[in-house]
């Protein structure tokens, strides 16, 4: 692959967003009620809008905001949360990002990369436990090239074991040039996912010292070469606490705005990933511009504002009581169950944390979270069904077309929850669960969608699998 960055230049405008941030100070409470109403009523915000509501600071206002972004979810998503887990293929890297475990001056970090035996019993772990879906993560290698990431995504459909296999594969690597990304396209993947890490440019060259990462552009044009090779689900993500995060916030705007230009189609996710500590790497323990659980939850509900129809990532790197506090104000998928050691869900150790990029801060298993998640509420999914019958762009849908919830996601969150509960639960989980479904059925109208529901519950009590709208 060959870096050429002849003819690009930056979409992130940095003296636009410092301006927007310094001239919206101190809002009005109208402005600010105006702006949630515009996100309600469907519409993506502007970045004057977006810099409006980064600076109602008030606690009255912010309080607002979150539950502007509460009820945005709730009349358009529902109570849905797609549960995913990430697994970490090779940790060798040629970059020498400043924050990351895996950068390849850390002496510290043990280096693995799968064989494919190996990864065939990590994705037997992983369907053990009742996953479906996967977002696979790849250090920067020249091992790890477009040929070696369509290998490995074409291994893990191909495993099947009792009851289950993975059938969404997400992708969070490198970015490639136009033909690597077609031929990982063509492995059948979902969501690829690269983060800029920071909009900033200077401080990105801090962080980036050496590597092909190093190139902010190339690296910021990586999603649109995957749109020029046909990949429209792609992701994009900050990492936050390397810049102040009102920066990033209103960066992430501009790089949706510039995706919504040129292809039409915004992201189909947005992450915002916070610093964890890292092995052998001391700025994780002092982020230079570290994010408070406060200002975390006010980004994640401006941007559940700003970007209306996007899906947003919550990950295992957050504690327990945040992210059960932050699912509320609009995240549509989280992990769950995670082990970011590389081939430790199928063989931990003492040493997995030597392999680990960073440390994750929710320990639960996925069985727990699905309890609590019940328990609270919401209706877990494991649906593929819009990607395997080829509408992509699933998120968008569910934002823009009326009543695509209620036909597709809600009942395809229902027969996909109950499989797990069929093959992986454990009782306690089962109680609750079904509780769960009861409750949706319930909010259902009697019409023939939900008879056919009905069946399609009877057949997979009975042994059937993999049934969707
Ligand atoms: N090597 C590829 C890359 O850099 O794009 C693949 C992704 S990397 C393994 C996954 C993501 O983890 C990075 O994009 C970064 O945002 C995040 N990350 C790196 N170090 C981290 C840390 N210490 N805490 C939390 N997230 C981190
Ligand atoms: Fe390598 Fe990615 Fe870690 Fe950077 S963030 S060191 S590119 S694995």
């Amino acid at each position: 692959m060959k870096i050429n960055t002849t003819g690009l230049a930056s979409f992130i405008p940095e003296e636009e967003i410092f301006q927007w941030l310094e001239t919206t100070k101190n809002p009005s409470a109208e402005r600010v009620r105006e702006i949630i109403q515009k996100s309600l009523n469907k519409n993506r915000l502007d970045p004057e809008e977006m810099a409006v509501l980064i600076n109602a600071e008030d606690p009255a206002l912010a309080e607002e905001i979150f539950e502007g972004a509460r009820e945005l979810k709730q009349r358009i998503y529902g109570n849905r949360i797609v549960l995913f887990a990430p697994l970490y293929i090779g940790n060798e890297c040629i970059n020498n990002c400043q924050y990351c475990g895996f950068r390849c001056t850390n002496k510290e970090v043990s280096r693995k990369t799968l064989t494919m035996p190996e990864l065939d019993r990590e994705v037997e772990a992983l369907v053990d436990r009742g996953h479906k879906r996967l977002i696979m993560v790849y250090g920067e290698h020249p091992k790890y090239d477009a040929q070696f990431i369509h290998d490995t995504v074409k291994e893990v459909y191909g495993i099947k074991k009792g009851n289950g296999e993975i059938r969404r594969v997400n992708i969070n690597a490198a970015p490639l040039d136009v033909e690597g990304f077609k031929l990982v396209k063509s492995a059948g993947i979902g969501t690829y996912q690269i983060f800029q890490e920071t909009y900033h440019q200077q401080t990105y060259k801090e962080m980036h010292p050496s590597g092909p990462k190093s190139d902010y552009l190339w690296r910021l044009h990586g999603l649109d070469r995957a749109q020029q090779a046909g990949i429209d689900d792609i992701g994009i993500g900050a990492l936050m606490g390397l810049f102040d995060w009102r920066f990033e916030t209103m960066a992430l705007l501009y790089h949706t705005i510039h995706l919504e230009e040129e292809f039409k189609v915004g992201p189909h996710t947005i992450s915002f990933p916070r610093i964890e500590p890292a092995i052998g790497t001391d700025l994780c323990d002092r982020p230079p511009y570290e994010v408070s659980d406060y200002d975390f939850k006010r980004l994640v509900a401006i941007l559940r504002l700003a970007v209306p129809y996007t899906g947003l990532i919550l990950t295992c790197r957050e504690s327990v009581e945040l992210r059960n506090e932050i699912i509320q104000f609009g995240v549509s998928q989280i992990d769950a169950g995670s082990n970011i050691g590389i081939g430790a869900y199928s063989q931990e150790d003492e040493e997995s944390y030597k392999k680990s990029q960073f440390v994750l801060n929710d320990g639960r298993s996925l069985d727990q979270v699905i309890r609590e998640l019940c328990e609270a509420d919401f209706i877990p999914s494991f649906c593929t069904g819009c990607y395997r019958l080829g509408r992509t762009g699933e998120h968008f849908m569910e934002f823009a077309i009326p009543g695509f919830v209620k036909r597709f996601c809600t009942p395809n969150a229902v027969l996909t929850f109950l499989e797990y509960m069929e093959d992986y639960s454990s009782p306690e989980t089962r109680v609750a669960g079904m509780k769960q479904i009861e409750r949706e059925l319930e909010r259902m109208p009697e019409d023939d969608k939900k008879a056919t529901l009905l069946e399609r519950i009877e057949q997979i009590k009975n042994g059937d699998r993999d049934l969707y709208f």
